[in-house]
């Protein structure tokens, strides 16, 4: 048996795979104590299922399919008892279960030993004979000894994610999983995945584990070699103006690069199996914190050093990736948290779909999925993303369903189901020349939200009208400082040239809440109520007035500039907004000569407190424009980015509607022009419920465009009041939206909204 063993021991060492590794041990056990059955059964958390993966002696077709609850039979009374069980007649028992598919006949003696890693039970090793005898006592010490030996390579698969892989695959069927998140973008996307980590940002990189150490090793030590060399480059450069302390910061970041403990260690973790980004990013971020921990503050402050070190290297590995790791044809781009400066990196003409495992339908990547008409599922929280790299995934954003390795059957379906949606495409098309007109003459216009570039083409193409609300944020995510003056100027004028005579609105930058840059980072408990918008922009006169003038100068000759301010609560902080503007325009006309046509200025309403002094802020300012993404979130006191509570963050709440007719009345009495460029806008039953509170200016993303075209040219401003009127006498939101799709229940007009609402 010791023979026997060193042999086993021997081959599972050498074996390549968690599958090769379970097939020696039931081969060469069942021969060695001349068994009728060796099984191993290992259990599968995906489905909490104890999953029989290797057998010799019984059907080799029911791999796979026999699964045991982790209480259910024999094999899950050993697991629940954590000991060995050695049975002359296990079909007695009263745990036995009888599994057809398996071909056993009724075994008598049964001998079940667990697999324990760690104090966790990873599965079952089973023998069973047909003979009734209990199994001696070496054999069972045998096992139990061969247990042991298997566990490593077992905690290991379990931990690469090559467990769960094989245990799905063994269900006979495709390893096809199907996950739920919050629809955010509609439409059907089929690609393969690409994770998307933050450049640099040592918290977001999965663990992550790959056959080829030795590559690992090398593309390490390229990173290290790289980033030494940046550093000595860097404090040749700045020799003349630091101190030669300061100086020798960077020798001490280039001798921990050569720190042999600190770069063994991550050695040894890649050596264990993990990518070099994983290993780095693990190892660093042991040593930050242990390092925050320190009593002394100087080596505390340390921390951020060694911080910064492992980031400026895991940017040169994650270059290194993109470099050496071809995209896929169509992509999907997965992460935890996905924003825009994810998409930095991703050819977007290759986007067939995006999941984010944070976030909500109103978070602004959902926002900017629409824009882009990229089918998106936000607050995936189930979705084991650090796995699916490379993996084929389907993504409904109509439904929200994200579907792992689908069945050749399930995506039949979904190609079946995209091509529908072309085809209604095909149709809408024809609207992009016409105005949008109501069936009794009320005249609407459609204008569009915008960021990215391609939402300039995508816009053109579907007709817009003008751009009433340009998000200058986003061109300021994909970048790692702030833009200067002048670059701010050519992206600004390519956006007005791109649409001129039509007008642009500029909205003066947004960041705070969900909406961090990268290199001006912002840690609030609160942000929602934080420090954002507006706020920011007043208490850093400098970057704000940079941005004025950028937008000014911008404008010149082209004269299609409106500037929308953002997150106004109160007057005071319009008033000093304006104020700022009117010195940026005298400034650059009587001192700098520009000649320059004023634009017209603008406020958002996205605070309850705005709507309350809509008269005030409308007398002060040339337009308004409501967002209701804003609005909504604060007015129920609904986190619009958290998933959690995604099912409270009703647009069509009775509270939101009154706060809508207020807006509109208010503005009206004081003559103010007024838009909405929330999402409610770009939503073809919203769209409805705006006409018929009077709002005759929305703006929305390109890709909801023609849709909301089509659905209000086919109804009228008479029939819209008229249900607004009804909705206004309900006292709950789901109640609204159901009296309107009822209402609009028409073959033409569900066919527009009817994918979008899951119906
Ligand atoms: C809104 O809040 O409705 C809005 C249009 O702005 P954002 O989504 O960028 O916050
Ligand atoms: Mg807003």
């Amino acid at each position: 048996m010791l023979a026997s063993l060193r042999s086993i021991v021997h081959e599972v060492n050498s074996a390549r795979s968690l599958a090769e590794v379970l097939d020696i041990i039931v081969q060469q056990v069942r021969e060695a104590m001349q068994a009728g059955v060796c099984s191993v059964y290992l259990f599968d958390d995906s489905d909490q299922r104890y999953v029989l993966m290797a057998t010799q002696g019984l059907r080799p077709e029911s791999v796979g399919k026999v699964r045991l609850a982790p209480r259910e039979g024999l094999v899950g009374l050993v697991a629940a008892r954590e000991e060995p069980l050695n049975l002359e007649n296990a079909d007695q028992h009263p745990s036995f279960a009888f599994f057809e598919e398996t071909g056993e006949r009724r075994f008598h003696s049964f001998l079940g030993a667990p697999i324990i890693h760690h104090r966790k039970v990873l599965g079952v090793l089973v023998l069973q004979q047909e003979t009734q005898r209990r199994f001696h006592a070496e054999e069972e010490a045998f096992v139990v000894t061969v247990c042991a030996q298997l566990s490593g390579a077992i905690a290991h698969a379990e931990a690469t994610g090559a467990l769960r892989e094989l245990a799905q695959r063994g269900r006979g069927r495709s390893r096809e999983t199907a996950f739920s998140g919050i629809p955010s973008a509609p439409g059907i996307g089929i690609g393969r995945v690409v994770l998307a980590t933050q450049e640099g940002n040592l918290g977001s990189v999965p663990e992550r584990y790959s056959d080829d150490s030795s590559a690992e090793l090398l593309r390490l030590q390229r990173a290290l070699d790289a980033a030494k060399k940046d550093m000595r480059k860097l404090g040749r450069g700045l020799e003349a103006k630091l101190s030669s302390e300061e100086l020798g910061l960077f020798e001490v970041y280039i001798r921990l690069l050569d720190d042999r403990a600190l770069i063994g260690e991550v050695e040894q973790a890649i050596t264990a199996g993990q990518t070099a980004q994983s290993g780095w990013a693990s190892v660093m971020q042991r040593h930050v914190r242990t390092f925050r921990k320190m009593d002394d503050p100087y080596l505390r402050d340390r921390a951020a050093d060694i911080n910064d070190l492992g980031r400026r290297v895991l940017g040169y590995l994650q270059r290194d990736r993109r470099e050496t790791v071809p995209l896929p044809r169509r992509i999907v781009l997965v992460g935890e948290e996905l924003s825009a400066a994810t998409l930095a990196d991703i050819p977007v003409a290759r986007l067939a779909g995006m999941v984010s495992v944070r976030g909500s339908s109103n978070s602004h990547m959902a926002i900017i999925g629409r824009a882009l008409g990229i089918p998106t599922v936000m607050g995936a929280v189930d979705l084991p993303w650090p796995e699916l790299d490379g993996h084929e995934l389907i993504v409904d954003g109509f439904r929200g369903d994200v579907i792992t390795q689908p069945s050749r059957a399930v995506r039949r379906t979904y190609v079946g189901r995209q091509r529908e949606e072309k085809l209604l495409a095909q149709d809408l098309a024809k609207l992009s020349g016409h105005p949008c007109v109501t069936l009794d003459g009320q005249r609407l216009a459609l204008w569009v939200n915008t960021g990215l570039r391609q939402e300039s083409r995508l816009s053109q193409k579907v007709g817009a009208e003008a751009v009433g609300l340009y998000r200058t944020e986003i061109p300021f995510f994909a970048r790692n400082s702030f833009p200067t003056e002048d670059e701010q100027v050519a992206t600004y004028r390519q956006q007005l040239r791109d649409f001129a005579p039509r007008p642009v609105t500029m909205r003066t930058l947004d960041i705070g809440g969900d909406k961090a840059l990268p290199y001006f980072p912002i840690e609030e408990a609160n942000p929602f109520l934080g420090w954002r918008g507006i706020r920011i922009s007043l208490d850093h006169p400098d970057i704000f007035l940079t941005q004025i003038r950028a937008m000014l100068r911008a404008s010149v000759g082209l004269d299609n500039l409106r500037i929308l301010l953002p997150m106004i609560s109160n007057v005071p902080e319009l008033e000093q907004a304006l104020a700022l503007i009117d010195r940026a325009y005298n400034e650059l006309t009587a001192e700098e000569g520009y000649r320059l046509v004023p634009p017209k200025i603008g406020a958002m309403i996205e605070v309850p407190a705005a709507v309350y002094q809509v008269r005030d802020i409308g007398r002060r300012v040339d337009f308004l424009s409501v967002g209701t993404n804003d609005l909504t979130q604060y007015l129920l006191a609904v986190d619009r980015n958290n998933p959690r509570v995604a099912s409270l963050y009703h647009t069509m709440h009775p509270a939101v509607l009154r706060a809508l007719q207020t807006i509109r009345e208010k503005a009206s009495s004081v003559g103010c022009e007024l838009s909405v460029c929330g999402e409610l806008a770009g939503d073809p039953l919203g769209a409805v419920l705006l006409l018929g509170l009077g709002y005759t200016n929305l703006s929305m993303s390109a890709s909801s465009l023609l849709r909301v075209k089509s659905m209000l040219s086919q109804v009228s401003q008479e029939e819209a009041r008229a249900l607004v009127k009804r909705a206004m006498r309900l006292s709950d939101a789901e109640q609204v939206r159901e009296l309107f799709i009822r209402r609009l229940d028409r073959p033409q007009l569900t066919k527009l909204y009817r994918p979008l609402l899951n119906l």
